[in-house]
């Protein structure tokens, strides 16, 4: 697809550069353009930043008829129509909060001879709850004026994805409605089981699927300790890298983002807060200043981020622990979308991860305006949800606690993504440490954990695993029996850092695959592992062996690995 030898490309570049401003194209965007022109479904993952909008308004702007586009907030569809406008592309929406004299007079346009409008954007009720728009793009598609459907966040269909929308499930009927007219979804979250959701709801067929990798090489992590003094280290952070550009600080609480914006406003930045107990006149107010540079920093909840086009962030802080390294994946992507240098910064301090504990399990995390309405829960939470929340947090607390690993090896981890560690090129600040390593040949540890799950049954979830095998004796292990295993108690003499960092790198080089088993509707997922016969046989018939990094420091205490 990569080719630039369709019969629109000298079209394609050149609008890319007079309307769009763009010198080149990023990677991925010429060739989900040359597939969807080429009238095949597209599925696209890329992340945050990556340049999504082009890929269905460079099409949108150089084929004939209309683009319904599906957007899952008004924020961001408003966003986007500015800026086609300002760049001289007809574009308009059609949201249910509309005045019904300024709907008509959209929809009057959607039926005129040759209707105006490149893209028209709706949100998903729109299609889920309206029989009108339905008709006028049945017209629209009988006068040959329907060009493509573009589905953006298209994670919404899946009730796996962390924002499911009801709404978005039932989009299916356009495909059903004009089975010939191609769709292209687009998402940043990147999990296989919720692109198949996707898919099968969306009844995409012989669809191409468009993956890239989620690393953000302009970014920056490091994960700092959380002390007192914590809002002096930002003030002074801000100053000595970052004084007076653009950038988010993510807090926890309502009040934690008062009193962090108060503080940097005494320190001299031009701050203020954002959360979802604001007015909604406020919030907008505070969104209009921050995107006319007349507010630099936002100290908020993840309630502000989605639909905030903002280029040039510099840095995404995080003043406490966030839920989830997906959320935090997310969270970060905010910073550098121009491509430049842009830092990430956690402060980490165990007593916050009791902290979100608590507040996991009394449902009073603000989740992202998606959400709200849909996945809040009032009461606390319980059971099977409070257990999955509260492994998403336990990786995050043990991204934060691991001291060894490249940062963009780990979050990758988690998007099932390889990634090699000398690729970062001292980007974060593991890899900048530059702490002297041994590698230790782990292969033994490695073939009992594998051995473990198959004693298993391939039913448990990977803490389950390691609680065995390091010789657990809580309720849970002793209710299946687990205690009686062979190999109960087989690494007791590892750490749990070390035993995990084992057992995830085996579902790194996919020996063990991590299978979704169940999700809630916050949409936290729960996985079992599993064996994946060839390559757990190379391990286990000694064709392989496996190596693992550790500070020099570890040895003496722990390398007692040999049986
Ligand atoms: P996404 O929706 O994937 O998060 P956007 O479509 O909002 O990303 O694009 C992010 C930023 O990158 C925007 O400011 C956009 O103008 C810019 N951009 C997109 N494509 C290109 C390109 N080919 N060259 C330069 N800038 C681009
Ligand atoms: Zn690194």
């Amino acid at each position: 697809w990569s080719t630039e030898n369709f019969p629109w490309t000298k079209k394609l570049e050149a609008n890319n550069k007079k309307v769009f401003g763009n010198h080149s194209f990023r990677p991925n965007q010429r060739e989900v353009i040359n597939a969807t022109m080429s009238g095949y479904d597209v599925f696209v993952l890329m992340p945050t930043g990556g340049g999504k909008s082009l890929t269905y308004q460079l099409p949108a702007l150089i084929c004939p008829g209309i683009t319904l586009v599906i957007s899952p907030l008004v924020s961001l569809i408003q966003d986007q129509i500015m800026h086609l406008l300002q760049a001289n592309i007809p574009a308009t929406y059609l949201s249910a909060n509309m005045e019904w004299a300024e709907q008509q007079e959209i929809l009057r346009e959607l039926n005129s001879e040759y209707c105006k409008y490149k893209l028209l954007y709706v949100t998903p009720e729109k299609i889920a709850k309206s029989d009108v728009l339905l008709r006028h793009l049945e017209s629209l598609h009988v006068r040959e004026l329907l060009a493509r459907f573009v589905i953006d966040e298209a994670h919404c269909v899946s009730q796996w994805g962390h924002d499911f929308r009801p709404d978005y499930q039932g989009l299916g009927i356009l495909k059903q409605k004009f089975p010939n007219i191609p769709v292209l979804a687009l998402t940043a979250t990147a999990t296989a089981s919720v692109k198949e959701d996707v898919v099968q709801a969306l009844g995409l067929v012989n669809c191409i699927v468009f993956r890239q990798s989620f690393n953000r090489p302009n970014l920056w992590y490091s994960v700092i300790p959380k002390t007192k003094k914590c809002l002096d280290d930002i003030d002074k952070f801000i100053k000595e890298n970052h004084y007076d550009e653009c950038g988010i600080i993510y807090c926890l609480s309502r009040m934690d983002c008062e009193k962090v914006a108060e503080r940097l406003q005494e320190c001299g930045h031009k701050a203020a807060f954002y959360h979802g107990n604001m007015e909604a006149t406020q919030r907008a107010f505070i969104q209009k200043q921050w995107s006319k540079d007349e507010i630099n920093i936002i100290c908020a909840t993840v309630a502000f981020g989605m639909g905030i086009n903002k280029p040039d962030v510099r840095f995404v802080i995080h003043h406490s622990l966030p839920k989830s390294i997906e959320g935090y994946h997310q969270e970060c992507g905010r910073a550098g979308r121009d491509g430049q240098r842009s830092s990430c910064v956690l402060y980490y301090s165990y007593s916050d991860y009791v902290r979100v504990k608590h507040m996991i399990s009394q449902g009073g995390i603000e989740q992202s305006p998606f959400s709200s309405g849909y996945n809040r829960t009032t009461s606390a939470n319980s059971g099977r949800i409070l257990e999955t929340n509260t492994e998403n947090l336990l990786r995050m607390v043990s991204y934060c606690e691991n001291d060894v690993d490249c940062r963009r090896f780990l979050q990758l981890v988690h998007f099932g993504e390889k990634f090699d560690s000398a690729t970062c090129r001292k980007t974060c600040d593991n890899c900048l440490k530059n702490k002297s390593f041994i590698e230790k040949d782990v292969t033994e540890t490695a073939k009992q954990l594998v051995e473990l799950v198959k004693l298993t049954g391939q039913q448990f979830s990977s803490s389950h695993t390691l609680e065995v095998y390091r010789g657990s004796l809580s309720q849970q292990v002793k209710k299946h029996r687990h205690d009686t295993l062979r190999l109960h108690g087989a690494g007791k003499h590892l750490s749990k850092g070390e035993a995990s960092r084992v057992l995830h790198h085996l579902v790194t080089e996919d020996c063990l695959v991590e299978e979704v088993k169940k999700s809630d509707f916050y949409g936290s997922v729960s996985s079992v592992l599993k064996v994946n016969g060839s390559k757990a046989n190379d391990l286990c018939s000694g064709r392989k062996t496996m190596l693992l990094r550790f500070p020099s420091s570890v040895k003496a205490s722990k390398q007692s690995n040999s049986e």
